[in-house]
Parts: C-alpha cells; structure tokens; sequence
C-alpha cells in the first residue's frame, strides 16, 4: 500500500448564534473592542485537518490542533511534509515521523506549528492503518487497558455566582468533574470563584481549577492553599510555561496536585519538567504532540510514576477521538479533558463521533480513530 496523497485542511466552525461567547456572569457592553474580537476567536473553532489517501483508496483522516491560525499548518504540510509522506507505505508511521522531524531539526524546529504538523499526519495514519487492519487504533498503541474513560467537562468563569450556575448546570448533566478556566484574574477572584462553586456543587465533585500560566511561584502557592481547604483535585498552568523550576517550587510547596504541560510537544520538553518535578500529573495534547509521540511521552511519564490526563482543550473532534483512543491504552491515565459547551459545534464535520455519558467516555471499537469524517461538510468550512 502506497500513500497517493496528504491533504490539509484548515477549518473554521462559526459558534451557533445561542452559543456562549462569553463566560458566565460577563456583559459584553463592557467589554473592550480587542476583548470582543479575542472573544469572538475564541468563541470559533479553527483547526487544521488532514487527509491521506493510499492507492486501495482507503482514507485516514487526522488533526494538527492550531485554533488561531490553522492556515499555517497547512502550509507546513502542502510545503514541507506532504513530498515527505507521499510514496510511502502508511505501515512506516513511525519511521515517517523520526523522517520528518529529522528534516528541520538542525533548523531549530522541534516544537511550535512544525510538530503540529507532524501530528495531524500522524493521526491520519493511524486512522487509515486502523481501517486498513480493521482495527481500532488502541490495538495498534499496545492494546485495550480501559473500556471507560472518567471526563472532566471545562468552562470558563469570572462571576462567583453565575459560574457555581453553569457548574450545576454541568453535574445535572452527569458530570462527577469539572474544570474551572479562570483566565487572568487575581488569586482573590480565583478564590471566590472557588469557594462559589464548591459551595453549589458539594463535597461529591472533583473540582480543578485552570490557571492559565497566570501566577507567579508565591501567588500561586497563595491560591493552591485556597483549593487544598477546598479539596480541589488539581491546580493547572499556575506559573510560566518556559519555568519547570518556578512550577516544581509550587508543587513542592503543595499537597494539591499540579496539572501542567499543555505546550510541551515532544518528550525531548517534557524531559526537562519530569527531571524538575515541575508537575504532579502531565497534560500531553495528542493533536500537538501526535500518537507516536505522546506513547512515547505516556512511558517517559509513567517511569517518573506521573499520571497522564490528556489536554484536549480547543482541539477539534477528531483531536479528541485520538485522545479517547489514547488514553484507553495508557496504564498512567487518569481523567480526560472534554469542552461539553462546544461539542455540538466541534462536531459539526461528522457523522458518528464520541460523547460522554453520565461523565464517561466509552471507548468505541469501530476501526480507526472512531468518528467517521462528513467530507462535504468539512470542505464547506474549509478556509
Ligand atoms: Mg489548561
């Protein structure tokens, strides 16, 4: 079998008009017009997808997760990867990726829009040798650990009353875990958003809170002892993204766990944080980092006896459809993330894809990735 071709696809999805823009408790009257824009990038969802067809004419479909600007990893793929990929047999995948990433390394390119690349290619390839063997694609990742998956679903929030609503509104749907981005607000706010929510939902939920690299070392040790009164489950992003030392001051500092890693792409980053102990439970995004790489980052992790909960936060539905298959394989897994707000809208471009049930995910076992791809409906959102 022989790849004929490898094509990107940068997507953007308009949110429904009845979709939240804005976070729980917010006016948009009294937003500043930069804010509104950000707001209305945020409220979309952009991503680049990739298709590979073969001369049996089976086709994988895969996500290279970027939400602002998607076009860029298109480009990357048309001029860089594609004449790498075409011609060769899907099977290589491994050896394709280690191909690709040789190519510019001596560049400086070992992380950023290049391994996003590299990771929507290889999604598609497991798609497309899952279906080629009949198979789902945690057989090909080492076999079937877990058939159920805990999922944590996420929302934004600055209101302390408004945001213990949209969390009711979230455990009346099922969910036993939630995730509270609270994105550049003071250890006080974050405070009291905290407490507001703990307050509504009971001592039964597991609570985490996103920072979003908002802290730094001794605010963020101020909040995490705030969430352990709380009992809260983790911390995330507390501190700066280029600071595995600041991050392991924090974790050692607390009792709380510390979620962290969202932006290290390739275990060659995440060794530096494991050797820090920067974190207590590692965040790989399998449509940044690629399913050859994040097994590969899951092994590192799990011989530093770290847990894995897998980031999927804008990524797409094929990105979480890999991070399902993913984490069923794992032995360090722990919980996965899941946007519930947007998921309607992500999910636009298929016609079967997964979706939780009271909290979990079960792990399909249809060939692939699991979703299956509308292709008209993907090229009318095509950019
Ligand atoms: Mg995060």
């Amino acid at each position: 079998m022989k790849i004929t071709s490898v094509e990107a696809i940068a997507i953007c999805i308009d949110p429904d008009a009845d979709s939240p823009m804005l976070v729980a408790g917010e006016d948009a009257a009294r937003l500043s017009e930069i804010e509104q824009t950000r707001r209305r990038n945020l409220a979309r969802h952009q991503t680049c997808l990739v298709r590979i067809e073969t001369d049996t004419g089976l086709v994988g479909w895969g996500e290279g997760q970027e939400s602002v600007a998607p076009r860029v990893i298109k480009t990357v793929i048309d001029d860089v990867c594609a004449p790498m990929v075409i011609g060769r047999n899907p099977f290589d995948i491994e050896a394709i990726w280690n191909t690709q990433y040789q190519f510019v390394r001596e560049a400086g390119h070992l992380t950023g829009y290049y391994i996003d690349a590299l990771a929507g290619i290889n999604l598609a390839l497991f798609d497309l040798i899952g279906k080629a063997t009949d198979q789902p694609v945690y057989r090909l990742l080492g076999g079937q650990t877990r058939d159920r998956l805990w999922a944590y679903a996420g929302f934004g929030g600055r209101d302390p009353d408004a945001t213990a609503e949209v969390a009711a509104e979230h455990v009346a749907a099922g969910f036993s875990a939630l995730k509270l981005h609270c994105s550049r607000l003071s250890v006080a706010q974050c405070a009291e958003i905290a407490r507001a929510v703990r307050s509504r939902v009971g001592d039964d939920v597991a609570l985490m809170l996103d920072a979003h690299i908002g802290f730094n070392v001794s605010e963020a040790i101020q909040l995490g002892r705030v969430l352990e009164d709380l009992n809260f489950h983790w911390l995330e992003s507390p501190t700066a993204p280029e600071d595995p030392y600041g991050s392991a001051d924090i974790a050692r500092a607390l009792d709380v766990q510390i979620a962290s890693g969202e932006w290290l792409r390739t275990s060659w980053q995440w060794r530096e944080f494991l050797e820090a102990h920067a974190l207590d439970v590692a965040m790989p995004d399998i449509s940044r980092s690629g399913l050859t790489e994040s097994k590969r980052i899951a092994q590192l992790c799990d011989t530093y006896n770290i847990p894995v909960s897998p980031h999927v936060g804008r990524g797409g539905t094929i990105a979480l459809a890999a991070t399902i298959q993913f984490a069923a394989t794992i032995p360090n897994f722990q919980i996965i993330e899941h946007m519930h707000q947007v998921h309607e809208q992500r999910s636009k471009i298929c016609t079967e894809y997964p979706s939780p049930v009271d909290g979990y995910f079960e792990v399909p076992d249809r060939p692939g990735l699991g979703m299956t791809i509308d292709e008209d409906v993907v090229r009318g959102y095509a950019i």
